[in-house]
C-alpha cells in the first residue's frame, strides 16, 4: 500500500490531464483485470468478472486533484492563473508547483494582504521577461504543487493530493486482491475536483445496482476544527451525509455489518461540506445505492494533507470484503 501510494502522489494528474496517472493504474491493474477501457472523458475502468453476473458493483476513486492554469504571463516574466478546483491561495503560496512539462516555479503572492485570493497569486519560473518565460509556458498550462510524500510519528504520513490519489491506491490494491461475487467495476474517475463529473457518464455506461466512492474525508480532531466525530486512527469511515448526498440506508447497513463480521475498525462519517462522486453514482441513470468509505484525513486541500496509514489499510481491508461477500 505504501509504495503504490507513493507511486501514486508523484505522478501529475491535474484535472483534465489524469491521463498520466490513468497509464500509471493500468499497469498496475492489467495483471489483474477481465478487461481494462477508458470511455471518451478518461476515466479508467477495470472489470473484474463475479462469480455471479446478476448484479453490478461499481467502485469509483478520482485520479484527479486541484491545481491552477495559465491565465496569462506580465511583463516581467510573472505567470497569472486560475485555480482548476477548491485550491487554497493562503494554503499554496509560498510553496514551490510543477507544470505538465517539468517546469517548476515558486507561488507567491503579489502584496502581504492577509486574505489572498488566487487571482492575487503569481508563479515565478526564473524568467527574466515575458518572452523568456513564453519559451516554456502556454496560457492553459497546468500546474499542481509539488509532491511532498513525508512520514511522521505513528504510522501518520502527509502529502499533497492525498485527495484522492490514497482512494486510487485503496481501490488499485483490492482489485489486485480481491475474488468479486458480482461483476465488479472499478472506476478511476476524471474531474471530480471541479464538480463529480467523471463518475456520472461511466454510472450511466455501467448502470450498476450498488456503487461505493472511495474518497477523503476531514477531521475532528484537529486545532480549531468544526465539531465532528471522525478521528485519525479510528478506522474506516462510513459515510452518512456530506453536502452532495445521503448515502443509501442499504450500504451504509451492508458497510457496517461486513466491517463487524470481519473485525475491522470503522466510525460513522457526518461531513458537512463536500462533495463526492458517491453523489454522481446515486443520481445517474436510473439511480442506484450509492455509498462512500471515507478515508479520514487532516488540513484537506492543503499541501500537508495528513492520514494514519491504519486508516487506509482498514478501508482497503473493508472494501475488498465488501466486493468478496457482495453488498447483499
Ligand atoms: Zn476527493
Amino acid at each position: 500500500m505504501y509504495e503504490t501510494i507513493k507511486k501514486y502522489i508523484n505522478t501529475f494528474s491535474v484535472t483534465g490531464r489524469e491521463y498520466y496517472l490513468a497509464n500509471v493504474i493500468e499497469a498496475d491493474l492489467k495483471p489483474f483485470a477481465t478487461e481494462i477501457r477508458r470511455d471518451a472523458m478518461g476515466n479508467l475502468i477495470v472489470f473484474k468478472k463475479g462469480a455471479d453476473s446478476s448484479k453490478k458493483l461499481m467502485i469509483a476513486a478520482h485520479m484527479d486533484e486541484i491545481g491552477f492554469m495559465v491565465t496569462n504571463i506580465t511583463d516581467n516574466g510573472y505567470i497569472r492563473v486560475t485555480n482548476v478546483g477548491g485550491i487554497s491561495a493562503l494554503f499554496s503560496s509560498y510553496g514551490l508547483v510543477k507544470f505538465e512539462n517539468g517546469l517548476k516555479g515558486v507561488i507567491v503572492a503579489d502584496s502581504s494582504a492577509k486574505d489572498i485570493k488566487v487571482k492575487d497569486l503569481v508563479i515565478d519560473i526564473g524568467a527574466k521577461n515575458k518572452k523568456d518565460a513564453a519559451r516554456k509556458v502556454a496560457v492553459g498550462d497546468l500546474c499542481a504543487l509539488v509532491p511532498s510524500f513525508t512520514r511522521l510519528m505513528n504510522k501518520r504520513i502527509s502529502a499533497k493530493a492525498f485527495d484522492d490519489r490514497l482512494g486510487c491506491a485503496v481501490a488499485a490494491v483490492s482489485a489486485m486482491k480481491s475474488t468479486p461475487k458480482y461483476d465488479t467495476y472499478y472506476v478511476f474517475t476524471v474531474q471530480e475536483e471541479v464538480g463529480c463529473r467523471g463518475a456520472m457518464p461511466a454510472t450511466f455506461d455501467i448502470r450498476p445496482d450498488y456503487a461505493i466512492a472511495i474518497d477523503v474525508t476531514g477531521t475532528g480532531d484537529t486545532v480549531g476544527a468544526r465539531a465532528m466525530e471522525i478521528k485519525l486512527g479510528n478506522g474506516a469511515a462510513v459515510k452518512l451525509k456530506d453536502s452532495s448526498v445521503i448515502c443509501s440506508q442499504l450500504m451504509v447497513d451492508a458497510m457496517t455489518e461486513c466491517a463487524k463480521r470481519n473485525g475491522i475498525k470503522y466510525q460513522l462519517e457526518v461531513l458537512e461540506a463536500g462533495g463526492t462522486d458517491t453523489h454522481s453514482m446515486q443520481l445517474a441513470a436510473g439511480g442506484c445505492h450509492a455509498g462512500c468509505i471515507s478515508i479520514p484525513t487532516r488540513y484537506i486541500h492543503s499541501p500537508v494533507e495528513t492520514v494514519d496509514l491504519g486508516d487506509v489499510e482498514a478501508c482497503e481491508s473493508l472494501l475488498t470484503a465488501l466486493v468478496n461477500e457482495g453488498v447483499e
